[in-house]
């Protein structure tokens, strides 16, 4: 049996190098960048005003000034200014030839076309300097860069009107099992709907993937081979089901090549990774994934997640990892690398971490209660309350609220 980090190795090494497809800037938000952006003129483009007010020579204030122009942002400067002179400026307007700092409209007042400023400036005063956001040939963003709100209107603001993004994983989607019935359809009894399916749709999206759902496979393996079949347009394959010690386990046989089929964790022991041959001779990594829901989740979130995230160009393709205190004792012989399920909480001494009611590998419930995974290494024996343990943070409702108050 394989150790969780040497499971991780193999894996990751299936991982292909990002693919990049040109996309509007509208269509980029939330992808991860596949080149880098470079500034190819100054942001801002001149020195301009922070304010609206006027453009002066700092040694002329305070004072009495000649008003020269007024400058709208938008408009170019047609004046120098020059000793007992001023130009009225707008804010975002470029600053005009001879002045060098603007002195606040609040702190002036008009006799007909003189100006009375009564502040004193220093050099650069209200004044947005060349260059002083984004200097022409400066790299702005990186590859692998998730393009949000701001990196949209940095984009922007350079000019650019479209980017190389990485395209999306696409991962077929194959559960299995003569008892798993798609919601909507009747089942008989001894069936029962599937949760895994609609379980990974959302995990690869979320991952930032493109799931493909290729329906449910029966357990034999002419009906398995030809529902993979269906599989083969993919850049990942998961099957769920199927994989443990059981008489209608056969998902092992269809690999083209297995890796390894068990993993030192829990839950989730039964994890097969290997290849897929497609017809054109390319060969497809494939996660038999195991059929509880709770185990499948957790191995999608372990395994699969980071080969996707790192498909994507994401430098950390890892979930994050945080140390919180127990308030309960976990239960634990050694042996394997156990992924119990903790809610979050937040107090004084920081990061509390709450053990589900249960630790079942079946009981889905668990999951949504669960804010993240404890990573409580393979040799250790149990944890009292109390203790410190490392865990992997999967969502952060439980951060909602811990600081909800304004300040006065
Ligand atoms: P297996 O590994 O095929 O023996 O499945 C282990 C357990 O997971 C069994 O109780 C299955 O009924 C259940 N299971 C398998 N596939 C699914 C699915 N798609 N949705 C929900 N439960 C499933
Ligand atoms: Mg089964």
């Amino acid at each position: 049996m394989l150790t969780m980090v040497e499971a991780l190795e193999r894996v990751m090494s299936a991982a292909r190098a990002p693919l990049g497809e040109r996309v509007s800037l509208a269509e980029a938000h939330g992808r991860l960048l596949a080149e880098e952006l470079v500034c190819t003129r100054d942001v801002p483009p001149w020195n301009n005003s922070a304010m609206d007010g006027f453009a002066v020579r700092h040694q002329d204030v305070p004072g009495r000034l000649r008003v020269l122009e007024t400058i709208a942002a938008g408009a170019v400067p047609t004046r120098v200014v020059v000793e007992g002179t001023c130009s009225r400026i707008m804010t975002g307007a470029p600053m005009p030839a001879g002045a060098d700092a603007v002195v606040m409209v609040e702190k002036s007042r008009t006799e007909g076309d003189h100006a009375v400023l009564d502040s004193d400036a220093v050099v650069d005063q209200h004044v947005r300097p060349r260059g002083g956001d984004v200097a022409e040939g400066a790299v702005v963003l990186q590859p692998g860069r998730v393009m949000g709100p701001s990196e949209l209107g940095m984009a922007s603001s350079l000019g650019i009107p479209s980017v190389l993004v990485a395209q999306r994983p696409r991962v077929a989607i194959l559960s299995t099992g003569d008892e798993v019935v798609e919601a909507g359809w009747p089942v008989h009894s001894g069936q029962i709907w599937s949760s895994n399916t609609q379980t990974l749709m959302a995990l690869v999206r979320e991952a930032g993937g493109e799931p493909i759902h290729c329906g449910i496979a029966p357990d034999h393996r002419e009906g398995l081979e030809a529902a993979l079949a269906r599989c083969l347009r993919a850049d990942v394959v998961l099957t769920t089901g199927g994989v443990s010690m059981g008489d209608y386990d056969i998902v092992r046989d269809v690999f083209s090549d297995m890796a390894f089929w068990k993993v030192a964790i829990k839950p989730g022991k039964p994890l097969a990774f290997g290849e897929l041959k497609a017809p054109s001779g390319a060969s497809i990594p494939l996660f038999g994934l195991p059929g509880n829901p709770v185990s499948c989740m957790v191995n999608f979130l372990e395994f699969v997640r980071p080969v996707l995230r790192t498909m994507l160009g994401d430098p950390r393709p890892y979930l994050p990892v945080r140390s919180a205190r127990l308030t309960a004792r976990i239960g634990k012989r050694p042996g394997r690398v156990l992924l119990a399920r903790v809610a979050l909480s937040w107090d004084d001494a920081g990061l509390v971490a709450t053990p589900t009611a249960t630790q079942s590998s079946g009981v889905l419930t668990t999951m949504m209660q669960a804010d993240a995974l404890t990573l409580i290494p393979l040799e250790s024996g149990p944890l009292d309350a109390g203790d410190r343990v490392q865990v992997q943070i999967l969502r952060w409702d439980w951060a909602r609220g811990a600081h909800h108050q304004y300040p006065q």
